[in-house]
């Protein structure tokens, strides 16, 4: 993922502590412990732009409910949300996602706490932010609390390694314009990054057409749009919108899999891409991308883009493994991740090709992208300590991790019986 794209045929890579030490092939450098990684393809970890890790209970939920976010996933979390389950729920998403080779990954949710708690006992890097929202959540009465939470937030992980706080406002129309202005003057005071759902939603599109407007527009008309903007989704932009995110260096998490099966749209990334916006891959919330994995979205954006713009050349494939990599890494204004080079974060990801569907293997990023799966990624290191061995984690079981979460679960579902004929 360099910018030459370099390959390293019989390669190794040499870590040490928490940094690549060296990259290179033939002859290995001497090390105090070698991981035989023969028979896969070696890259730096995937960098999910967006997620909320802690949905896990609600995958398989109305996945086919027209406005389910309003009809029952907001009163549900409303109702059942504690922070056992957002810990229980971060545990087991971020166990699956490392166990897809995911090492970085931007999530927004409530009692972030325990999302943190879940990072820093898994390895996982995360950028973290409690919603702010102006309305009731499951940990504060308005945007108010989530305001005061945020800058709590702000300032217990200031120093951090793994863990980056963010502010999350929820979303263009669902926080008020002033609780909007003051998340991006917290941004701006602590120098973080802010993200949130941006031209995501039909009734927010009506919304801003009313006015005249766009979200973008909107976002522009408040000062928020900068290169700490992290906007996700970004479906319905106009050639104004794209103007004005590449004049202030706005940042886009394209959410293809979310997307595509809510049927909102596709996103024009042709457009994005072609304006020089950053860009990367999020997988969104259990519930709504259902797989947290960056191959599904990989493969997504080569065929909605291909199809949208009927141009089998968009996109090829080594520039869509380079957005699930290196990309996000940047568009997070991370300058020593998701590249194999020296001084680099020792975040790395194995894809074995032992399955009949990835042979032969004339090109690896044709493989990553069109035929390999989560299922495939055999070893993941991060911050130098290898996480998942033989696809399986190092240091916990994803089943043990499902069990706890189980356990939690009865308030939860029994919360969830009432909205039994939309779910
Ligand atoms: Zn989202």
């Amino acid at each position: 993922m360099d910018d030459a794209y370099t390959e390293y045929e019989n390669g190794y890579v040499l870590t040490e502590g928490d940094r690549i030490l060296a990259v290179g092939s033939g002859q290995l450098p001497p090390a105090d412990r070698v991981v035989d990684c023969r028979g896969g393809i070696l890259l730096p970890g995937f960098v999910n732009l967006h997620c909320h890790a802690s949905m896990v209970p609600f995958r398989t939920m109305g996945d086919d409910c027209p406005d389910r976010l309003r009809r029952f996933l907001f009163p549900l979390e409303n109702e059942a949300l504690t922070p056992e389950l957002v810990y229980l729920g971060a545990k087991y998403g971020i166990g699956e996602m490392l166990l897809s080779g995911i090492t970085t990954f931007v999530d927004m949710y409530y009692f972030e706490e325990e999302v943190a708690r879940a990072c820093l006992e898994t390895g996982m890097q995360g950028f973290l932010g409690e919603t702010v929202i102006s309305q009731k959540t499951p940990d504060s009465e308005g945007d108010e609390g989530g305001l005061l939470l945020t800058e709590d937030f702000l300032r217990k992980y200031a120093v951090s390694d793994r863990i980056h706080s963010i502010v999350a406002p929820h979303g263009t129309t669902t926080v008020s314009e002033s609780a909007l202005r003051s998340c991006g003057e917290l941004a701006n005071r602590y120098d973080a990054l802010l993200t949130l759902h941006v031209s995501e939603m039909d009734y927010e599109m009506d919304y801003f057409r009313q006015q005249g407007l766009t979200p973008i527009g909107y976002l522009d008309r408040l000062s928020l749009l900068s290169d700490r903007l992290l906007a996700a989704h970004c479906i319905h932009l106009s050639e104004e919108d794209l103007l004005r995110m590449q004049k202030t260096g706005v940042r886009m998490a394209h959410c293809i899999g979310s997307n595509a099966k809510a049927g909102k749209g596709i996103a024009p990334v042709r457009d994005a891409a072609a304006h020089g916006i950053p860009f990367g891959f999020g997988t969104d919330g259990p519930s709504s991308g259902n797989t947290l994995s960056l191959f599904d979205q990989m493969r997504l954006l080569a065929v909605s883009q291909k199809t949208a713009y009927h141009d089998r050349s968009l996109f090829p494939a080594r520039e869509i493994v380079r957005a699930a990599t290196r990309g996000g890494a940047e568009a997070l204004g991370m300058k020593d991740a998701g590249v194999l080079r020296p001084g680099f974060q020792a975040d790395l990801v194995l894809v074995s090709v032992d399955r009949p569907a990835l042979y032969p293997l004339y090109n690896p990023y044709s493989a990553l992208v069109y035929g390999a799966c989560a299922a495939d990624v055999s070893l993941v290191m991060t911050g130098g300590v290898l996480r998942v061995r033989d696809g399986k984690l190092v240091n916990a079981n994803i089943f043990s991790l499902r069990n706890d979460l189980e356990a939690a679960l009865p308030p939860f579902r029994r919360a969830a019986e009432k909205y039994a004929d939309t779910i």
